[in-house]
């Protein structure tokens, strides 16, 4: 489901369910930001825009999100795993640059 969901492709009870699930699954939160980086990395190196790119997980996500409730300690896990991985990004891009 990650594809459709970084494809915008999921909907209603999917959606929720997909959320749901990878806010209490590290391997599929895991999987997700690799894919998101992979995706999103490859057409704003292509567009040379890199800038936003450590903002697009945290705005897929939030934009998700509405609507489905989250406890409190998974979201600050949340918030400390878009951190590492804006660092990660940060890193890579000093790397290819
Ligand atoms: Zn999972």
């Amino acid at each position: 489901m990650i594809p459709a969901f970084l494809n915008d492709e999921l909907e209603g009870v999917e959606l929720k369910k997909f959320i749901e699930h990878v806010d209490s699954c590290p391997e599929c939160m895991e999987e997700l930001t690799i894919q998101l980086l992979v995706m999103e990395g490859l057409e704003r190196l292509e567009s040379g825009n890199n800038f936003n790119l450590m903002n697009a997980l945290s705005r897929k996500l939030a934009a998700a999100r509405s609507g489905v409730k989250l406890n409190h300690t998974l979201k600050h896990t949340l918030i400390w795993l878009e951190l590492a991985v804006a660092a990660l990004i940060i890193i890579a891009l000093v790397i290819l640059l």
